[in-house]
C-alpha cells in the first residue's frame, strides 16, 4: 500500500509517499515535486520509539504517575473545568497538529468554554510575519508560491539559514545559481551564506536600519517605482520620512558592514528582473520583529516588486503553521482569517458554531509568555499543552519552570517530552500516519495526510480527545464528528468567500493550492483603501557585551523529541555546543572543546565551545537540547517581546562569558 502525506517537520511542506516502511518524495506533489531532505527518511524508524500509550495521572507532582483509563481522564478534566473559572484555563497548541485538530480545539475553547485563553507555538515562530503581511497587504496569505523561485534572478535571504532549516527550498534556489544572484543577510556565515554572491554579515538585530538605508538610497537615486507607488501603495511618505534618518554612511556603522554593500543591495532591488526576499526567524524572533518585516516589505512596495517582478516570501517554521493561521489558532484569531476583535467575524462564527451571541469574547487572550506571568500570579490555574514542548522552547526558562511547577498541567503528546516531567495529567496522542487530516505548506498548498497504522495502545487523535471531552461536558450535539472528513467538511464551509476559501476542496482533490498563483494578481488588496500599505519603521539600538543568537541544528527538528531518536540524524549533533568566532576565542584563551560559562540575567550555563564563522562578539547555540543534555539554552534568553506581535526575542541576548578552569577572561566577568 502506498500512503501519501506531508512531511511532519518544516513548513516547506514536502509531499511524501510511504511504501513498505520507506519514505520517499512524491513526484506528483505540485509544490515540491518529489524533493525531500534527510529528516523524514528516518520517520518510520523513530515513529514507535518512546511513545505514550496510556493516560497517566498524579494530583501531586511529588508523586509518581499512575496509569488511568480514558474515562477517568475525562472525569478529572470535567471536574477541573467545572471548578475553575474560564479565565483560569489556558491552552497552548501547535503548528504540528493537523488543521482538523486545530479547528476542533479552537471551536471547543473559543466557542464553548467561551475564552480566548489559547495560543499556539507559532507565537515563537510566525506571529511576527503574520502581522506585517496583514498590515501591508490586508491578509496573512503569502503573496507568491514556490514556482516564483524558478524564474527569479535575485534571491535575498534575510535571517534565514535555509540550507539547514528549509533545505528543499534552498536546493531549488541553488538549482538556479548560475543564472541568479544570491544575497544573504546574517551575522553568521551559515551554510546558506557560504553559497552567497554577497554575504552582508551585519550586527545582530540591525536589519531594520539596513532596509531603511536601502529605501533611503532608492529615493535618493531616483529608483523608486513611482507609477506603482502612486497606483497601488499608501504610506510611502510616512515610511520615507523615517528613512531620512538612515543614510548609508551612518547605517554602515550601526550594522558594522561595508557601505558599498548597502548600495549593491539597493541596486538589486531597483534593477533586477525578479527579486524574491525570503526570511525567517532572524527577522521574526525579535523584539523589533514587526519593524524588521515591514522594512523589508517596504522595499518591495517602493520598487513594485510583486507578482512577475518578485515577492516578499516569509518561510514558515512548522509544517502546519499556515493551516493554524487559516483556522485562527492564536489568541486573537478565528477560522477563515477572522479576528475576535471584529464584531462581524465573531457573530459569523457564533452562528456557524451554534452558540449564543456574545459567546466569543472580543478581547484577544494573553499570549503564552503573558500566560506564564498569569500562572505565577495565580490567575491561570490549568494549562493544557498539546503537541509542543514549552519546558525547552519558551524563553526565560527559570521563570517558565516555576510556572509549570505551580499550575495544574495537562500534556497531550505522542511522545514523552521534557514538559511531561511537570505534568499532572498526560494524554497519549496519535501522530502523522496514525490519523488523517490536512496541512498547509508555506506556499498555501494543502496536502491530505492519509493514515497507515492505528495509534499505539490507547493513544488517540487530538481532535478525538477534544470531541470525547466535549461529549462528557454536554456539548455532544456540536461535536458529533465520526471522522476527520466530517470535521473537514465543516471547517471548509467557514472559509467560503474568504481569501483562504477552500469550501470547494475535497480530500480527493488534494494536494492543491488555495488562491491564485499570485494572491494579489490584480494588485487589489483586502485593505480599506484597496491599496497595499507602507509604514515607518524606526530602529532601536540594542547594547550588548556579547550577543547570543539561538537557532536550529541541521538535522534535528525542534526539541529532538522525535528526530533525536534516530542515530543517523543525531550523528555529529549529539552534544550541545556554543559557536564562537576564532578571534574572540583567542582573546578568551579558548581552544575548541573548552568549557565556558555563559552569564545572562542572574543565571549561567556551562557549554563546550566550537569555532564557528559567527561575527565577532556574537555567539550561537542550538535551542533544541533538553534536560538530558544539561545545557538548556533558553534559561539564558529573556521574555522580552515585540510590542505588536508579542513574539519573544530569541536572536539577541546580552551575555558574558567566563572560561572554566582557565584564567583568562576579557569581558567583564571575574577571573
Ligand atoms: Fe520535511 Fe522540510 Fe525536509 Fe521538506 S525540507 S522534507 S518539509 S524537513
Amino acid at each position: 500500500m502506498i500512503v501519501s502525506f506531508q512531511c511532519p517537520y518544516c513548513g516547506v511542506g514536502c509531499g511524501l509517499l510511504w511504501e513498505e516502511g520507506r519514505v520517499r518524495g512524491d513526484k506528483n506533489h505540485p509544490a515540491t515535486r518529489g524533493d525531500l531532505c534527510k529528516k523524514p527518511i528516518y520517520y518510520p524508524k523513530v515513529m514507535n520509539k518512546g511513545r505514550l500509550t496510556k493516560p497517566l495521572y498524579r494530583e501531586n507532582k511529588k508523586e509518581s504517575f499512575k496509569e488511568i483509563d480514558w474515562d477517568t481522564a475525562y472525569y478529572i478534566l470535567k471536574q477541573k473545568l467545572g471548578i475553575l473559572q474560564k479565565e483560569e484555563l489556558y491552552f497552548y497548541i501547535s503548528g504540528q497538529l493537523m488543521t482538523e485538530d486545530i479547528y476542533v480545539i479552537n471551536k471547543f475553547v473559543k466557542g464553548f468554554l467561551k475564552t480566548n485563553n489559547i495560543d499556539a507555538n507559532s507565537r515563537l515562530c510566525m506571529a511576527t510575519p503574520a502581522s506585517p503581511y496583514k498590515l501591508a497587504f490586508g491578509s496573512d496569505g503569502p503573496p507568491c508560491t514556490y514556482e516564483d523561485l524558478d524564474d527569479a534572478d535575485v534571491f535575498v535571504f534575510a535571517g534565514s539559514n535555509a540550507a539547514w532549516t528549509h533545505p528543499v527550498v534552498f536546493k531549488r534556489v541553488l538549482k538556479r545559481k548560475h543564472e541568479s544572484k544570491l544575497v544573504v543577510i546574517d551575522p553568521i556565515k551559515t551554510d546558506t551564506a557560504k553559497e552567497a554572491d554577497l554575504h552582508i554579515q551585519l550586527r545582530a538585530g540591525t536589519d531594520t536600519a539596513l532596509f531603511n538605508a536601502v529605501l533611503f538610497l532608492l529615493h535618493e537615486k531616483g529608483w523608486v517605482n513611482w507609477d506603482f507607488v502612486k497606483n497601488y501603495v499608501d504610506g510611502f511618505e510616512v515610511a520615507f520620512e523615517e528613512c531620512k534618518k538612515y543614510p548609508p554612511k551612518v547605517v554602515s556603522k550601526i550594522c558594522q558592514i561595508e557601505e558599498k554593500h548597502i548600495y549593491e543591495l539597493a541596486e538589486l532591488y531597483a534593477f533586477s528582473r525578479k527579486l524574491i526576499s525570503l526570511w525567517c526567524q532572524g527577522l521574526n524572533q525579535s523584539s523589533q520583529g514587526i519593524n524588521k518585516n515591514i522594512a523589508l516589505i517596504n522595499l518591495h512596495l517602493a520598487t513594485g516588486r510583486l507578482n512577475e517582478r518578485g515577492c516578499p516570501f516569509s518561510l514558515t517554521g512548522q509544517p502546519n503553521a499556515m493551516g493554524g493561521r487559516e483556522m485562527g489558532y492564536m489568541s486573537n484569531g478565528l477560522p477563515g482569517y477572522r479576528d475576535v476583535r471584529n464584531q462581524e467575524d465573531r457573530e459569523f462564527m457564533e452562528r456557524f458554531w451554534g452558540v449564543s451571541r456574545g459567546s466569543i469574547k472580543a478581547t484577544p487572550g494573553p499570549t503564552i509568555t503573558e500566560a506564564i506571568d498569569l500562572i505565577l500570579a495565580e490567575k491561570i490555574k490549568l494549562l493544557w499543552v498539546v503537541c509542543t514542548n514549552p519546558a525547552i522552547t519558551l524563553p526565560n526558562l527559570d521563570k517558565v519552570w516555576k510556572a509549570l511547577e505551580k499550575v495544574f498541567l495537562v500534556v497531550q503528546d505522542a511522545y514523552w517530552n521534557d514538559t511531561c516531567s511537570f505534568a499532572n495529567l498526560i494524554l497519549p496522542a496519535a501522530q502523522m500516519g496514525e490519523k488523517k487530516g490536512i496541512m498547509t505548506a508555506s506556499d498555501r498548498t494543502i496536502t491530505f495526510n492519509n493514515s497507515l497504522a492505528k495509534p499505539p495502545g490507547g493513544a488517540k487523535a487530538d481532535w478525538l480527545i477534544f470531541t470525547e471531552l466535549a461529549n462528557h461536558l454536554g456539548y455532544g450535539k456540536h461535536f458529533s464528528y465520526k471522522s476527520e472528513e466530517e470535521i473537514f467538511d465543516e471547517l471548509k464551509q467557514c472559509t467560503k468567500g474568504r481569501l483562504c476559501d477552500i469550501s470547494s476542496f475535497t480530500y480527493r482533490d488534494l494536494p492543491k493550492r488555495w488562491g491564485k498563483r499570485w494572491l494579489y494578481e490584480e494588485l487589489e488588496f483586502p485593505t480599506q483603501s484597496g491599496k497595499a500599505r507602507m509604514f515607518a519603521t524606526p530602529y532601536d539600538y540594542q547594547e550588548a557585551d556579547l550577543i547570543l543568537i539561538t537557532g536550529r541544528t541541521k538535522n534535528q527538528w525542534h526539541t529532538m523529541t522525535r528526530t533525536g531518536k534516530s542515530e543517523e540524524l543525531l550523528k555529529g549533533e549529539e552534544e550541545p555546543f556554543l559557536f564562537i568566532n576564532k578571534e574572540d576565542a583567542h582573546e578568551f584563551g579558548l581552544v575548541e572543546g573548552d568549557m565556558v560559562e555563559i552569564f545572562s540575567k542572574d543565571t549561567s550555563l556551562r557549554m563546550k565551545v566550537k569555532f564557528g564563522e559567527v561575527k565577532r562578539k556574537h555567539l550561537f547555540a542550538a535551542f533544541g537540547y533538553g534536560f538530558s543534555h544539561q545545557a538548556v539554552i533558553n534559561t539564558l534568553t529573556n521574555d522580552l517581546t515585540d510590542p505588536i506581535s508579542k513574539q519573544p526575542e530569541l536572536k539577541f541576548t546580552n551575555v558574558k562569558l567566563k572560561t572554566v578552569n582557565r584564567r583568562i577572561s576579557l569581558h567583564g566577568v571575574e577571573k
